[in-house]
């Protein structure tokens, strides 16, 4: 066989193997009046037949086959017959034999089932054959094992197979893939945002509790235990009281001086002491106050002059 028509042939058997399943071996259905056209031109058929189908192949021949070859007054009869018993049979429904071509007919069907090969050299059950798809027919030409060209039925049926398993036309699909993308984008975003606002933002808010308490606790616990070293000390409630007012403006320099005085004052425990200091503070504040709204009047009246 000449490597094109080979490379031709594994093409259109790989296009069954896709489109509607086949496998090899292939199961190629013999026909009767094949076998005697192969027999007339002395033809090993089986070796023919598998390089036609470009793989390996199982032979079968139905009993109404054998039956019609067993009736043949051809020639070639006998070689027929011993061709024939090499090839493995088939049953088929027919208790009386009918004939071989309408036997292969009916096991065909509408849809070959099995997946079948047929080698058929009558011209009226190939065309028959060629409506059934994906039916790959072999018959021999000049003494040549020749697979036909799939026919255009195969090619739609292989077509509308293909839409059926996907369901949707290519249009569809392009649409769905844009959709599921947007989708994926759009998930992915969501993920990504909540990820950085559930951070720093909100973090457990028992943790928060927790810590806030802690401390407070400690303090408690420890203001106690230094109150009695005060105690210890002397230091009077009333002069606590008096630390307490002077504590607020402790943060002017003008106080720092009279700080000892003061401080003297509170370690004496004498709360007229304190008393006058406070007295004293008053007194400056109200000359202070008088000398801004001084200074305040004489800014006014300059400021019309100039
Ligand atoms: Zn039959």
């Amino acid at each position: 066989m000449r490597a094109k028509r080979a490379k031709s042939y594994r093409k259109a058997m790989q296009f069954y193997q896709q489109a509607f399943g086949f496998r090899e071996p292939y199961q190629i259905l013999v026909s009767p009046d094949f076998i005697l056209a192969g027999a007339s031109k002395q033809l090993p058929v089986k070796a023919r037949l598998e390089e036609a189908v470009q793989g390996q192949a199982k032979f079968l021949v139905t009993h109404c086959g054998i039956s019609e070859l067993l009736k043949s007054t051809s020639n070639f009869r006998a070689q027929a017959i011993t061709a024939s018993k090499e090839f493995e049979k088939r049953r088929c429904p027919h208790q009386e034999p009918v004939p071989g071509l309408d036997c292969i007919k009916e096991i065909m069907g509408n849809e070959n089932k099995n997946n079948y090969c047929v080698a058929v050299q009558d011209n009226d059950l190939r065309a028959t054959l060629r409506t059934v798809p994906g039916v790959p027919i072999l018959h021999v030409k000049q003494s040549v094992v020749v697979l036909e060209r799939k026919s255009q039925v195969a090619k739609d049926a292989s077509k509308q197979m293909e839409q059926d398993k996907l369901g949707l036309t290519e249009l569809e699909r392009s649409m769905l893939r844009a959709v599921k993308k947007q989708a994926k984008e759009a998930k992915g975003e969501k993920r990504k945002k909540k990820k950085k606002t559930a951070g720093p933002k909100a973090p457990n808010p028992l943790s928060i509790k927790k810590a806030a308490k802690k401390p407070q606790t400690a303090k408690t616990t420890t203001t106690p235990a230094s109150k009695p070293g005060q105690a210890e000390k002397g230091v009077g409630s009333a002069t606590i009281s008096a630390m307490a007012v002077l504590g607020t403006k402790r943060s002017r320099p003008e106080d720092d001086t009279s700080t000892p005085t003061k401080k003297a004052a509170i370690a004496s425990g004498n709360p007229a002491a304190s008393e006058d200091v406070v007295k004293h503070k008053r007194k400056r504040n109200r000359s202070a106050k008088n000398r801004a709204t001084e200074k305040d009047s004489v800014a006014v009246s300059q400021a019309p002059s100039s």
